[in-house]
C-alpha cells in the first residue's frame, strides 16, 4: 500500500511540481505573458475546462496550478445545431479568458468532457441522446479551430470527473481508483497506475452497464442485469415502486407518499429508510448490495485503493456508505484482506469543469494532445 501511495505521489508531483512552478508566473503578468508567448506551448498557461451537458454548458478558467480564476454557465441551445454550440462555447471562453485579463494567446489548452459514446480519441460525436444534431460531429476540432487552434480533448464527461477527483479530490494521494456517479444512471471512469482507462475508442468504463445478476431486471442499454437497472437513482426508486405496488395490504411509510405524489423518488426511500421503514430499508439494502458487488468485482479488476462514489444519491449520506461496505465485506472473498477505502468525492459541482482543464493540462505536459 505504501508502494502505492509513493509511485502516486510522484506520478502527480511530476505534473504539479510543474504546475506550482509554472503558477508562480503570473504574479509578473507581463513577464508570464512574454514567456507563454515565446516558450513552446508546454510551458504553463492557461486552460480552459468545458462540461458540455445537453442543457446547459459550463466552462471554467483555470491557471497552471488548477487555481479557478472564472467559471461560467450558458444555456447550451442543441435544437441550433453544433457550430451555434461551438460558437457560444467560443464566446463565453473568450470573455472568461478577457475578465480574468488574459488574452487568446495565453491559453495552453482546452478539455471538453461529453456524454458518450463517442470517439473520444478522434475527438468525435457519432450521435447523442441530448444532443439530437450532433451526428459525427468532430467537436474537439470545431472547439479547437474556434479558440485559436489551441490543443484541445474531448473526454466522457464521467471520465473527466474521475481525473478532476482523482487529480484534485478525494483521489490525490493515491494512484489506483474506480469513480462511479450514481444519478439516473451510473456512469464510472477508472485510473489504473495513475493513467485514465480509456479503451480502443475512449469508451472503457461504463460501469453501470456491468452485468451483476445475469438474468436480472431490464436496463436501459438493452442488456439484463446491469448494476444500473438495481443501483441508480432511477433503479432504486422503480424498486421501491414495484415493491409497494406489488405488497398489497402494506405498512410501509412509502404508501402515502405514492397516494399522495402518484410515485417514489430515490430521495424518498432513503429518507424513510433513515426513519426505519422495514421495505425502504430493504430496498435500500438492495442499492447498497448491488453497489457493493460492483465493487468487489472493480477490486479484482485493477485493485483499486479507493472507490469513489459521487452524484445525487450520496446526499443519502454515510449510512449509505456503510452498507456498501458491509455488503462489500461480505462478498469478497477471504483469501487476504481487501480495504480499498470506499468514500465519496469531494469536488462538488465543479468535478466536470476541474476534471476537464486537468486533463488538457495533464495531456499537454505529456504530448498527448
Ligand atoms: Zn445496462
Amino acid at each position: 500500500m505504501s508502494k502505492v501511495k509513493t509511485k502516486a505521489k510522484r506520478g502527480v508531483k511530476t505534473a504539479r511540481s510543474t504546475k506550482i512552478a509554472k503558477a508562480r508566473k503570473p504574479a509578473k503578468k507581463s513577464a508570464a505573458k512574454a514567456k507563454v508567448k515565446s516558450a513552446p506551448k508546454k510551458k504553463g498557461g492557461y486552460y480552459l475546462g468545458i462540461d458540455l451537458g445537453g442543457t446547459n454548458i459550463k466552462i471554467g478558467c483555470f491557471d497552471s496550478d488548477m487555481n479557478l480564476l472564472g467559471k461560467t454557465s450558458v444555456p447550451t441551445n442543441v435544437d441550433m445545431g453544433p457550430q451555434y454550440v461551438v460558437d457560444q462555447m467560443a464566446l463565453a471562453g473568450r470573455n472568461l479568458l478577457s475578465s480574468a485579463g488574459l488574452e487568446l494567446k495565453d491559453l495552453a489548452a482546452i478539455g471538453i468532457g461529453t456524454p458518450g459514446p463517442a470517439d473520444y480519441k478522434k475527438g468525435v460525436i457519432f450521435k447523442s441522446c441530448n444532443m439530437p444534431k450532433f451526428v459525427d460531429t468532430p467537436l474537439r476540432d470545431m472547439v479547437s479551430g474556434a479558440l485559436g487552434h489551441k490543443p484541445a480533448i474531448l473526454e466522457n464527461d464521467a471520465n473527466v470527473a474521475c481525473w478532476g477527483e482523482f487529480t484534485m479530490g478525494a483521489g490525490k494521494n493515491v494512484n489506483d481508483m474506480i469513480f462511479m456517479t450514481l444519478g439516473t444512471g451510473i456512469g464510472g471512469g477508472v485510473v489504473c497506475n495513475g493513467r485514465l482507462v480509456q479503451g480502443v475508442s475512449g469508451n472503457a468504463a461504463e460501469l453501470g452497464h456491468v452485468i451483476i445478476y445475469p438474468g436480472g431486471r431490464q436496463c436501459n442499454c438493452g442488456q439484463r442485469g446491469c448494476v444500473e437497472a438495481y443501483a441508480s437513482a432511477s433503479a432504486t426508486a422503480a424498486r421501491a415502486l414495484e415493491a409497494v405496488r406489488t405488497a398489497g395490504q402494506t405498512d410501509s411509510s412509502l404508501k402515502p407518499i405514492l397516494e399522495k405524489k402518484g410515485t417514489i423518488t430515490c430521495k424518498d426511500v432513503f429518507q424513510q429508510a433513515a426513519a426505519g421503514d422495514t421495505l425502504a430499508l430493504q430496498i435500500t439494502e438492495g442499492t447498497a448490495e448491488a453497489l457493493a458487488i460492483m465493487c468487489v468485482n472493480m477490486l479484482h479488476t485493477t485493485e483499486p485503493a479507493q472507490i469513489v462514489f459521487t452524484g445525487g444519491m450520496i446526499a443519502a449520506g454515510e449510512v449509505l456508505l456503510q452498507r456498501i461496505r458491509h455488503h462489500f465485506q461480505r462478498h469478497i472473498w477471504k483469501l487476504k484482506p481487501e480495504n480499498p477505502e470506499i468514500c465519496f468525492a469531494t469536488l462538488g459541482e465543479d468535478t466536470g469543469i476541474i476534471g476537464a482543464a486537468s486533463l488538457a493540462h495533464y495531456s499537454l505536459l505529456n504530448n498527448l494532445i
